[in-house]
C-alpha cells in the first residue's frame, strides 16, 4: 500500500502551495493519474485536485478564446465558439478517448497526459527509461507498431497520446503557466520536449508549475480546417497517424497552411516544412505529396511501424485534398 494526501484546491495559488508540499501532483480528472498510480508508475504522496479553478470558456480582448485549464474535454469540445470558430478543436476532442473519459477529462490533464507505451506502464519486468532513467528501452527491439516515426532518439520511441493538443499545436495555441514565483506563457509547440537522451523529463514546465489555461488566437474565418484520425478502432483507441490542417485559398492558389500531426512523434508534431512546401503553390494533389514528402524526409522507422510512414504520407495528401474540394464547392 503507498498512502498520499489528497486535498482540494481553492485557488491557483492555494493549489501551488499545496503541491509543492512534499512530492504533490496536480490533479485534474485523474483519467490518466490514476491509471499511472495503479500501476506504481507515478507515487506521489500528495493529490492536489484542481477541478475547482477556472473552467471558464471566454472571449479574449483581441478576439480569440481563454480556455480554463479546468474546462472539461467535452465542455470545450460543446462550446459554440469552439465549434464555430476551431472546428478542427472539436474535431479532435471528440475523435479521443470515449464520451464518459472526455466528460471526466480536463484541459490541462489532457495537455500533460502521458504516452500510452505499454512498456512504460509494465513496473514488473520491462526497462523503460521514461520510467527508470539509464534502464534501457524495451520498445525499440520489441513491439513498437505505436511508436514514432518522427523526433525519437535512441534512449525512447514512445509518442505522445493526445488527439487534442494535435489541434492546438495547428492553432498556434498558447499555454498559460503559474509558479509560487512567476506567470508566463509557453506556445504549445514549445511545451513538450523531445526525448533526446531524457525521456523522463517530457515538457519545459518546472516542478510545481500549474497551467491555468489555453489561449486560441483569432480564428480565421477564410480557413477550411479538419482534423483527421487513423486508428485501428472506431472508439477507444489511440491514433496510428492523426493530421489536423487548416488551408486558406487564393483562388486555386495556397496562401496560407497550418498543419500537425498526430501518433507520430514525442510530442504534438507541428509539420512546418510541409507548410512551407504548400504555401504560394497551387492546390494540386503533386503538390501535397512534395508537401508530405518533405515532411516525412526524416521519418525512421522501426521495425513495427514502417506502414506508419506511408500512412501519414496518405493521410495528408487525402486531408489537403478533402480541404481543397470544399473550398471549391
Ligand atoms: C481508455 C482510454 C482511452 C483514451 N483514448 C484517448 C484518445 O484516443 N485520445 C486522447 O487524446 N486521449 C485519450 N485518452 C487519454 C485522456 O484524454 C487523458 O487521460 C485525459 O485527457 C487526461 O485528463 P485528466 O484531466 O483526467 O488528467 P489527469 O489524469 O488528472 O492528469 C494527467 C496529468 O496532468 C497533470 N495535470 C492535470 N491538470 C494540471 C494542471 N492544471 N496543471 C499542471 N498539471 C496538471 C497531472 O498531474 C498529471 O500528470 C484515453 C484514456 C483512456 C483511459
Ligand atoms: S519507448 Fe520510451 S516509454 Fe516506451 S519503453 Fe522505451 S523509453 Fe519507455
Amino acid at each position: 500500500m503507498i498512502e498520499f494526501s489528497y486535498s482540494r484546491a481553492d485557488d491557483a495559488d492555494d493549489a501551488i502551495r499545496r503541491a509543492a508540499d512534499g512530492h504533490g501532483r496536480y490533479l485534474g480528472g485523474g483519467t490518466n493519474l490514476v491509471d499511472l498510480m495503479r500501476e506504481t508508475v507515478e507515487t506521489p504522496s500528495a493529490l492536489v485536485d484542481v477541478t475547482g479553478l477556472s473552467r471558464e470558456i471566454a472571449p479574449t480582448a483581441e478576439g480569440g478564446l481563454l480556455i480554463g485549464a479546468a474546462a472539461r474535454n467535452t465542455a470545450v469540445a460543446e462550446h459554440e465558439a469552439v465549434r464555430s470558430g476551431y472546428p478542427l478543436l472539436a474535431r479532435a476532442i471528440v475523435a479521443g478517448a470515449s464520451a464518459q473519459i472526455r466528460n471526466m477529462a480536463t484541459v490541462g490533464g489532457n495537455l500533460l497526459q502521458r504516452t500510452r507505451c505499454t512498456y512504460f506502464y509494465d513496473t514488473d519486468g520491462s526497462r523503460c527509461n521514461k520510467r527508470a532513467p539509464g534502464a534501457g528501452c524495451d520498445a525499440i527491439e520489441g513491439f513498437n507498431r505505436m511508436h514514432a516515426i518522427l523526433g525519437a532518439s535512441p534512449a525512447c520511441v514512445a509518442t505522445h497520446p493526445s488527439d487534442m493538443c494535435v489541434a492546438l499545436a495547428a492553432l498556434d495555441a498558447v499555454v498559460h503557466l503559474r509558479s509560487a514565483s512567476s506567470q508566463r506563457t509557453v506556445d504549445l509547440c514549445d511545451l513538450h520536449r523531445l526525448p533526446e537522451d531524457r525521456p523522463d523529463i517530457e515538457t519545459v514546465l518546472e516542478p510545481g508549475e500549474l497551467i491555468t489555461a489555453v489561449q486560441l488566437p483569432p480564428p480565421n474565418p477564410a480557413e477550411r480546417s479538419t482534423y483527421r484520425k487513423v486508428r485501428d478502432r472506431a472508439s477507444y483507441a489511440f491514433a496510428l497517424v492523426s493530421v489536423a490542417a487548416a488551408l486558406e485559398f487564393d483562388g486555386d492558389a495556397i496562401v496560407g497552411a497550418r498543419l500537425a500531426l498526430g501518433g507520430v512523434a514525442p510530442k504534438p508534431w507541428r509539420a512546418r516544412r510541409a507548410e512551407e512546401a504548400l504555401r504560394g503553390h497551387q492546390a494540386t494533389e503533386a503538390n501535397f505529396l512534395e508537401a508530405a514528402n518533405a515532411e516525412l524526409a526524416d521519418a525512421r522507422p522501426l521495425a513495427g511501424n514502417a506502414f506508419k510512414v506511408e500512412l501519414a504520407r496518405r493521410t495528408m495528401v487525402a486531408v489537403l485534398g478533402q480541404l481543397t474540394k470544399e473550398a471549391r464547392s
